[in-house]
Order: structure tokens, then sequence, then C-alpha cells
């Protein structure tokens, strides 16, 4: 299989089949990222991805998901996308889902009725970063797009029956925007009831603006006690009915999994053992990206 460059993918498709429609990303300017910053965008040719498909079918009996990888596939033109999906369909008949990553641009770029004929070609679900509800924390993590622009382009989604998925960061405010960051991000994830909302952990990579601020010191990092009241407070706020609600990426200090809103509770108490030191929290050293 040929990739370009470094391969990354969301902790849910793990047992995915990866193709590159992209390489890097459409955006590649948040300053907490450091994921793609070698690759210069650009959407590969369909029949690059088509061959890439049928040596995959080759090699492999069964394939049950595919991954439309890298950054933002959903920005590729819709036609692109459709014969893609329907190779993918014609190839692979027991595929049972095809996701992607996405954005407020790439989504803002289709109708909605492009959007429903990508559903019925069996793009089931696309992922997305909120990363932060809060509007100062996206502008200053140079997000490139608004907390309003991001719940749109998920309700349009999901009102294609795409399902969503959604992560935020935990931290990203810093000490000096956390209560922001946590009331905003719970704000905008009750107004986009996404079908799933993941919460990461800020960890600055070195290379990064957010890591050039740590150290001139305009950005405070939360400590982990910080981080869990900041998620106590998210969580409390965020109605969300029916999400699944995941904090078991391996940035996070704990793990916390359940449904939304009957989970909370639950996750709420979870969360406050960890606050009070009846639960142990992953040690710095074993968290990663
Ligand atoms: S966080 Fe996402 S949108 Fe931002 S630069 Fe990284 S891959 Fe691109």
């Amino acid at each position: 299989m040929r990739y370009i460059g470094d391969i990354y993918r969301p902790p849910s498709e793990a047992y995915s089949l990866i193709v590159q429609l992209t390489v890097g990303c459409s955006h590649n300017r948040c300053a907490f990222c450091s994921m793609y910053k070698e690759k210069q965008f650009y959407v590969r040719p369909v029949e690059e991805v088509l061959a890439d498909l049928a040596w995959c079918r080759r090699q492999y009996r069964r394939v049950e998901r595919v991954f439309l990888a890298d950054g933002d596939a959903l920005i590729a033109e819709t036609d692109t996308l459709l014969r893609v999906l329907e190779y993918i369909r014609e190839a692979f008949p027991e595929c049972e889902r095809v996701t992607c990553y996405a954005s407020p641009k790439s989504v803002g770029r289709k109708s909605d009725e492009e959007l429903c004929r990508l559903r019925r070609g069996n793009l089931q679900m696309a992922y997305l970063g909120l990363e932060s509800g809060s509007d100062t924390v996206l502008r200053r993590m140079r997000k490139g797009c608004s907390a309003a622009q991001i719940v749109e382009a998920v309700l349009r989604l999901r009102g294609a029956q795409i399902a969503a998925s959604v992560t935020a960061i935990s931290g990203l405010g810093g000490r000096e925007l956390w209560q922001e960051h946590a009331e905003a991000t719970a704000a905008a994830l009750s107004e986009m009831k996404a079908d799933y909302i993941g919460l990461l952990t800020l960890m600055v990579e070195p290379g990064t603006p957010a890591a050039d601020w740590v150290r001139e010191g305009t950005l405070t990092l939360l400590t982990p006690q910080e981080v869990l009241a900041e998620t106590d407070l998210l969580l409390s706020r965020t109605d969300s009915e029916g999400s699944v609600f995941r904090m078991n990426h391996a940035s996070n200090y704990l793990t916390l999994r359940g449904t939304l809103n009957k989970d909370r509770e639950a996750m709420l108490a979870q969360l406050r053992a960890g606050m009070d030191g009846a639960v142990r929290l992953k040690h710095e050293g074993f968290r990663a990206l």
C-alpha cells in the first residue's frame, strides 16, 4: 500500500482499511497540532485512490470498514467522493461503513442534497474537531473557524443522516480561559448533539506555537486536578441526550465512558473519585497522543 507521509486516524478506526484520498490537512494551522506539518495538502488523483483500493482487494479477504484519510477528505469534489464510494461498494460488498475527517469548510462546500447522496453512497460517519466551544480559545489556537460554524456543520451532517463524531480538548484554554472553555464547549456540544463525543486532554507538542506559548508563559497548562475540575464543569453542563461520550484517549488522565445524559451522574462520580484521590490518575509519563 502506498502511504504518503505519516498516517493518522481516529482511535475507533483501528481495524479499518485506511486509504488516502487527500494528503495532509486542508487547514494545517492549528497552534496545538503537529500532525501533518510536513505535508502540503492536496486531493489525490482518483485513479490513484482506486488503484490502491484494487490492490487492497487483492490482499485482504474481508474489509468491513474503510477510513478515507488524511485530514478533511470530505473536501474532495462530490463526484470524486461518489466514485470512490461506488468503487468500495462494488469491490468490497462486505464493507459496512466508510468514514472520514471533515471540517466546516468541507461541509460548507456541499449542498444538503450532495450530503444525502454521499450518505446513500455509504459515507456513514464524519469526524470533526470542535476542540473548544469558545471563540476566544479557537481564535487563539488558530482553528480557522468559529464554534457556530462547527455546530452548523455537525447539524447539517446529521440532517443528511451522516453520523458525527466530535472531539474537544480538555485544557485547551489553559489556566487563563479554563472556565470559559468548559462552559462554551458544553454549550456547543449541547447544541450539536453529536452522535459521539470524544474528550482528549491537551498535550503540547514540541515545535508547535502552543509549545512556544507555554515556554513564554502566555499559556499555562492545567494540572491533572485542574483538568478534572474543568471536565466536571463541562460534563455537568452538557445536555446531549443519546450521545456516546468517551474520554478514553491515551492523553486522558482518567477513563470515562457512557451515554449522555443517562450516565452523566455516574461519570461525574468517577471523575470526582479521581479528584478526591480515590481513583489513581494516569501517570504523566504514560500519556500519549
Ligand atoms: S487539528 Fe485538525 S484541522 Fe487543525 S491543523 Fe491539525 S489536522 Fe488540521
